[in-house]
Order: C-alpha cells, then structure tokens, then sequence
C-alpha cells in the first residue's frame, strides 16, 4: 500500500512539473517520471533551435517566416515539451558550434548523423531520410556517379555531406564549395561547375526553379536526418527523443512529412 501511495507521489508530482514546465528554468520532460529527469534550455521556457533557412523543404523563408519540415517538426516538439520556439537562421558551417557552445538548444537543418559529427554533439532519434543526389544539366554527358571522375568540376555547400563525400572521392581540386545549395545550383546554370552534390528534396526544388537541370537517377548517398543536441545537455536529449517517439507513434511526424514531400 505504501509503495502505491508513493508511486501516486511521484506521479502527482510529476503531473504538476509538466504542468508549470513552460515558465521555468528547468522544464520536466515528456516522459519524464521524476525531477531528476528535468531538463535546461538556454532561456527559460524557450526551445532555441538554430538552422540554415536555405534548404526546402526542409526551411526557408515564407516571407519573414521561417516554414517548412523543420520548423514544423520543432514546433511540435515545443508544443509536447511546454516550450515556445524561436528559431535562429546562420550558416550551415556554424549550427555544430551554436549548439556545443550552448548559444542554442537544438538544431534541426535536414542534418545528417555521420560518425565525426557525433565526436562533437549528440544527435537525436532520426526522423527522416535524406538522399544526396546529382544535379546535371539536361544536355550534360554525366550520366553516372562514374562520369564525374573525368575531371569534372562539381558544386557543393560548404561542410554539408554532399562536401565531404565528394571532397573524399574526387579531391578538393575537383570540389567548388558555396555557403548556400542555390548557389551551387546557380554556378552549375552558368556552367561554372559540371554537377552539384546536394540533398534530393532541396535538388527537386532547385531543379523545378531552374530551367535546363535534371537530377541524376542513381542516388550518391543514402542518410538519416536528426536534431543535435549539446553532449553536455543529455537531459534534453532524453526529452526531445520521448517527444519525438510520441510524435512519430500518433502520425504527427509523417503527416509533417507528407505535407512537403510528394509521393513520387
Ligand atoms: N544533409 C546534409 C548535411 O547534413 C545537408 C544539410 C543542409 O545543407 N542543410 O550535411
């Protein structure tokens, strides 16, 4: 009976810190049965998420307003946690250091979990799938990831995986790097470079905007998309993955999902 009674405690009391979670220093998390559990965000009640709104669908700019999956996906996920999200837009190359420095929380930018990013943050559950595909220009005779061996100039953004594979196989010599993907998507309409490197739902949208490109149907990269969370901020890490689960579980995540990206 006692053990009933103090379970009852604890659940009470854990009903009461999700409840006040929003206004506080330290907000409890979804699943999270005790205090202990509870976690820090940079500003009291504020999830800060930093991003680079240059990549649809994913983010960019709706006017003044930062949309697409990531700010969605975010925004779910401060609503599950009673936290109101601000997002920061900077380049793709500094959100890592944002969020190890504890400038931000989070940060959501169709990332990749790759193993020498994990050295530096903690990365959540994944919730997406990316692809890096090819851009080439529809008259171009690259026809295969094989073709852009001779001596081939390709295009890529700065830092991102589409970067470091092709870096990794090609040589820096045969690598442009730009700080935005439409950039490099640009230089590849002006003949600059020969092909971009670049993740498949941003290509589609680059592709529909400019005249004259097609995307390569042999993908050149399969990956997982994730939030990374500061290593030192393993209580937050533990709530965003208990909302995340949620949210996968009750369709919020693929209802996010399917509203951006057609089934093609
Ligand atoms: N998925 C790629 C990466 O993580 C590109 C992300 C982006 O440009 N926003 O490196």
């Amino acid at each position: 009976m006692k053990k009933v009674l103090s379970l009852l405690a604890v659940l009470a009391l854990s009903v009461s810190l999700c409840a006040c979670g929003a206004s506080g220093a330290a907000n409890a998390g979804g699943d999270a049965p005790k205090g202990e559990e509870a976690f820090k965000t940079v500003e009291a009640g504020k999830l800060i998420m930093a991003t680079n709104a240059y990549f649809p669908p994913y983010e960019y700019y709706d006017g003044s307003d930062i949309v697409g999956i990531d700010a969605e996906i975010v925004k779910a996920l401060g609503d599950k946690l009673g936290l109101e999200v601000k997002i920061e837009d900077m380049e793709f190359d500094s959100i890592i250091a944002a969020v190890q420095s504890g400038k931000v929380d989070i940060g959501l930018a169709g990332m990749t979990v790759t193993e020498e990013r994990l050295q530096t943050v903690n990365f959540s559950d994944s919730y997406a799938k990316g692809i890096q595909s090819i851009i080439v220009r529809e008259d171009s005779d690259i026809k295969s990831i094989d073709d852009l061996s001779n001596d081939k100039m390709i295009g890529v953004q700065l830092s991102t995986t589409g970067d470091i594979y092709a870096t990794d196989d090609f040589g820096t010599d045969h690598v442009t790097q730009y700080s935005k993907g439409a950039d490099a998507v640009l230089a590849l309409t002006t003949g600059k470079v020969d092909a971009v490197i670049i993740d498949n739902e941003p290509a589609k949208n680059f592709v529909e905007a400019n005249e004259g490109l097609k995307i390569l149907e042999t993908p050149y990269a399969e990956e997982d998309y994730a939030a990374c969370i500061s290593k030192d901020n393993e209580a937050l890490l533990k709530a965003i993955n208990g909302a995340l689960k949620e949210l996968t579980d009750d369709g919020t995540i693929k209802g996010i999902l399917d509203k951006y990206i057609s089934a093609d």
